[in-house]
């Protein structure tokens, strides 16, 4: 088959409003006009984000939170950079709670323009992973529309490094949530299921010509255990089919891969005579999965000896062994995805690993320009036409006398500023205003500039914001939390005996001298004398001056290693989607204080170790 360019045939790219703002793309061009309007777009981001602010004031300027921060101003006959000084100078920098009262309303059935002109009939629901609660924003078709624009982008830049056949398959690992009805009527469940059910997402397959192997059954069965066997069931039978294997987070594919470990004898069977487990109990799934296979005993005898031999490495190189065809691997491996992409690399056997883009369930923010770089280099170019981005300057508490009270916030903030007048190497967090009726709201992660893609800042995400450890003077992000890590979990490497599986933290305050917990899942065997190394180590490399003076004067006490059983993290994704997660936006929390989680892990507890780092 010969290979191709990827042919783009999405709806035009708009604004949201359908109107398009003189830099559209439109149907049926070629991913090198999608690029081309990139590069367009990119060379006049500040004017583009004046524009698409003044557009969504416009649209919603009956809104009632519009008009009470903007109801005496003549909003309409403004150009745009007069309403953008005007709304930076009137509406206030908000966060999500600010806007919850109004969502509970429109959640509750109040039909009055309260956020946006338009009538708001979807909500999504976040993750909730990281603040241990989730939050409900407003979903739109431009929500899903931006979804699919995102989408066509980075394809089109993907393209032009790793081109895939016309008419092959996508082994996706994507699962929707259950959806439900508020009291108003109106259908909640996280933003991937609306786009999954989205006319968008069908628009996508059919137009790119590459096709899930899992049909909708599979994907919004609600049972993530049900539909991981059957996408790689699926995925196994159309094996020489597969261009390339994706999911929204990294995690998917690791857990997928980890049951595969488990499953593969069972899948090899369903492959060989046409019929599918009984753990697969979901009628519509079965029905649905029963229909696109049929018996296939060359294929299984085949898979079957690749696993046999798999197993006996470790399941080194399993992506490229058992999808001979499969040019990548796409999918977010950045912030705190990153550490398993150490597991990946092992899957992956040097198959090259595509670092998917940034967004939120609040708004997309930016796109992988550069496919072929590692997801610890990848950046993420920010597209100026989604919404309205404003950065609010972050610095570190690393001056001594920031240290000589006890600082109540992680960094010392300045004041918001534009796209146009980010600085490279300044950390930043991002405020978004949105076209689904966010105004100035405060995401909360913290990027870094990390240089300029013809003007447009190409962010490197750095962390969560609120995510810190805490028990005194010191604050460790999750970022400074993931590289002690990595350093403790090197040791472990080394020693060639052991992985690291997964691992949270946890500030214990309620005894004096409070001090970290870090958990840690391990497959494989450490001796004792190795695992207190590498909490030893870990201690001793928190860079934090705050926690390493109060270590030195024992205000925080030694570090503690919490080794807990195997498959203790799954139980903890099994708690998270039994209280209404996704598996497709599950991020493990790398710090936590939820009372679920904790008590998981202690009663998963098999040994505990204490830093000897400080001891003289
Ligand atoms: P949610 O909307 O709850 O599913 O999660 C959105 C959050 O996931 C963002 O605010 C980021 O913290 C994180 N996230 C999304 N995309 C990326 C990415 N490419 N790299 C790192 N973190 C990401």
């Amino acid at each position: 088959m010969p290979q191709r360019q990827e042919t783009l045939m999405e709806p035009k790219m708009n604004n949201g409003n359908g109107h398009g703002h003189g830099c559209a793309i439109v149907n049926g061009c070629t991913s090198d006009e999608v690029i081309e309007w990139f590069e367009q777009v990119s060379q006049k981001g500040g004017s583009v984000q004046k524009e698409i602010l003044s557009q969504i004031l416009k649209q919603n300027h009956g809104a009632e939170y519009v008009k009470k921060w903007l109801g005496y101003h003549n909003i309409q006959e403004m150009d745009s950079s007069a309403l953008e000084s005007l709304f930076t100078s009137v509406v206030p920098i908000s966060s999500h709670a600010d806007f919850e009262p109004f969502i509970q309303r429109i959640a509750d059935g109040d039909t009055n323009p309260l956020l946006t002109q338009q009538p708001i009939t979807t909500l999504s629901l976040s993750s909730g992973t990281t603040e241990g609660r989730q939050k409900f924003v407003p979903f739109t078709r431009h929500s899903a529309q931006t979804t699919l624009q995102i989408f066509t982008l980075a394809a089109a830049y993907r393209s032009r490094v790793y081109p895939i056949r016309e008419g092959g398959k996508i082994l996706e690992f994507i699962y929707s949530s259950n959806t439900f009805k508020t009291k108003g009527g109106l259908t909640v469940g996280t933003a991937t299921t609306h786009y999954y059910a989205s006319e968008e997402f069908k628009i996508k397959q059919e137009q790119t010509k590459s096709f899930t192997c899992s049909p909708a059954e599979v994907i919004s069965g609600g049972d993530y255990k049900q539909s991981t066997y059957c996408h790689l069931l699926l995925g196994l039978f159309f094996s020489d089919q597969v261009e390339f294997i994706t999911s929204a987070f990294v995690y998917s594919i690791i857990q997928a891969f980890r049951s595969f470990q488990e499953l593969w004898c069972e899948i090899c069977n369903d492959i060989r005579s046409g019929s599918l487990s009984s753990r697969i109990k979901l009628p519509k799934m079965r029905k649905a999965v029963l229909e696109i296979i049929g018996p296939n005993p060359i294929l299984a005898s085949k898979l079957e000896n690749i696993c046999k031999e798999l197993e006996l490495v470790d399941w080194f190189g399993l992506i490229p062994k058992l999808w001979p065809n499969a040019k990548y691997v796409y999918s977010i491996m950045t912030g705190s995805m990153l550490p398993y992409v150490t597991k990946l690399r092992h899957y992956a056997n040097g198959l090259p690993l595509v670092s998917a883009d940034y967004g939120s369930t609040e708004s997309w923010i930016g796109v992988n320009v550069d496919p072929s770089l590692p997801p610890e280099k990848v950046t993420f170019t920010v597209v100026p036409t989604f919404s309205y981005f404003e950065f609010i300057p972050l610095y570190r508490h690393n001056k001594q006398e920031d240290y000589r009270s006890i600082v109540a916030d992680d960094f010392i903030e300045d004041k918001p500023i534009p796209l146009s007048q980010v600085k490279a190497g300044q950390e930043y967090e991002i405020v978004l205003t949105t076209f689904t009726g966010l105004y100035r709201c405060r995401l909360g992660d913290v990027v870094e500039v990390a240089g300029f893609h013809n003007g447009i800042p190409k962010l490197n995400f750095v962390c969560r914001r609120k995510l810190i450890l805490t028990v005194n003077i010191d604050k460790n992000t999750e970022k400074d939390l993931q590289l002690v890590v990595e350093r403790g979990s090197q040791l472990l490497n080394r020693a060639k005996k052991a992985e690291l599986v997964d691992f949270t933290s946890y500030a214990h305050v309620s005894n004096e001298p409070g001090h970290y917990v870090i958990f840690w899942e391990i497959d494989g065997y450490a001796e004792d004398s190795l695992l207190e190394a590498c909490c030893t180590e870990m201690d001793a490399s928190f860079a934090d001056h705050g926690y390493v003076v109060s270590r030195k004067t024992k205000s925080i006490g030694p570090l503690e290693l919490c080794i807990v059983e195997r498959g203790t993290f799954k139980k903890i994704l099994d708690n998270f989607i039994a209280n209404g997660a996704a598996l497709s936006q599950f991020k493990t929390p790398r710090c936590t204080s939820n009372h679920g989680m904790l008590n998981i892990l202690r009663a998963c507890a098999l040994k505990k170790f204490r830093s000897t780092a400080y001891n003289t």
